[in-house]
């Protein structure tokens, strides 16, 4: 097979369920009314990228329709070929050899970018960039980009995505129009999810745990924990009951990771929480009995806890510190929480 046809298609259609959305950015466009900068914020996993992609695309397309970029002309061609000279997509660089990704965008990126925004566009049209993910902005770069902000040169958008538009500094905030997308209505999300994961009761499960953002529900599912739920829980049960060691416990976890099992344990004990706090619902519906069973051994003021320091935990992680002794932690503590009364 070609690169060519390996390659991802790129996304000059924004999802259904941003259609009011798409509506109203075309608009600005059509009407000349786009600001020099717009700050797309929402819940992670709603489609903030592929907005912004097709945003980007219809911008620099030479023939667009409402629908969108029209894929084929020279702009659209560049743009599948990942070489449009007009457009910059800024990300935390990936480090080559140790495919490590940073944890800020750093300040040289934006000073690349600050150059090329002030150039002209090569293809004669307009200019876009996208910062993304805006919040991992690091304070220096934060600084560099203002002036850009402030008077990119002419037919200039920059469009920064962020889950967290509240940790960008105010002064960069009060420089973009912000535009907050919405989690899609739950109907939307389903007819979206339900095929591909080919069970509608698959479909609310993992859009219950994703706070219906259909594209996290959809990594869910994909994710390396989610097939394993129940034999976590039916380990958090044993523990809590004696019958298993807490080391034992935590050396089979060991082969799945604690960048999976950290976060398996965080979502397992929300609901565990709630059960012994005295709420009837959980988000893990399928496997409702079981979290039943480990609610009744377990304090809720001890679930709360232990959740806190399964926080510390995730972020220790991202350090330096080894996984597998932070899950040796993690089933150590669960072994030793205070009982229910
Ligand atoms: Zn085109």
């Amino acid at each position: 097979m070609s690169e060519a046809e390996v390659r991802p298609l790129y996304p000059f259609h924004p999802y259904a369920w941003q259609h009011d959305v798409w509506l109203r950015l075309a608009s600005l466009a059509d009407t000349s009314r786009l600001p020099h900068a717009l700050l797309l914020s929402g819940h992670a996993g709603i489609g903030k990228q592929r907005l912004a992609l097709a945003f980007a695309a219809r911008l620099l397309c030479h023939a667009p329709t409402t629908q969108g970029a029209c894929g084929v002309c020279k702009s659209c061609q560049l743009l599948s070929y990942g070489t449009h000279p007009d457009f910059v997509w800024l990300v935390p660089e990936t480090d080559a050899k140790t495919e490590k990704t940073a944890k800020y965008i750093k300040v040289d990126q934006i000073r690349e970018l600050v150059g090329f925004a002030e150039k002209s566009a090569q293809l004669g049209g307009y200019r876009v960039v996208i910062i993304e993910p805006a919040h991992l902005l690091n304070v220096q770069a934060a600084n560099a980009l203002l002036k850009t902000l402030e008077e990119p040169g002419r037919h200039t958008l920059i469009m920064l995505l962020s889950a967290q538009p509240l940790s960008l500094s105010a002064t960069i905030r009060s420089r973009c129009q912000q535009i907050a997308l919405a989690v899609p209505d739950s109907a939307e999300a389903l007819a979206w999810l339900s095929p591909q994961v080919r069970d509608e009761a698959v479909a609310r499960l993992l859009l219950g745990l994703s706070d219906g953002a259909p594209l996290a529900a959809l990594a869910l599912r994909d994710a390396l924990w989610f097939g394993e739920r129940e034999r976590l829980l039916k380990d958090l049960l044993a523990l809590r009951e004696g019958r298993q060691s807490a080391l034992m416990a935590a050396q089979h976890w060991h082969g799945l990771g604690a960048e999976a099992v950290l976060p398996a344990l965080a979502s397992m004990t929300e609901d565990v929480a709630m059960l012994a706090s005295g709420a009837t619902l959980v988000k893990h519906r399928d496997l409702a009995p079981i979290i039943a069973a480990v609610a009744k051994l377990v304090s809720a003021a001890a679930v709360l806890g232990f959740r806190q320091g399964l926080a510390e935990k995730q972020r220790l992680l991202s350090g330096n510190v080894q996984g597998n002794a932070l899950l040796d932690a993690a089933f150590s503590e669960w072994a030793a929480l205070a009982r229910a009364h």
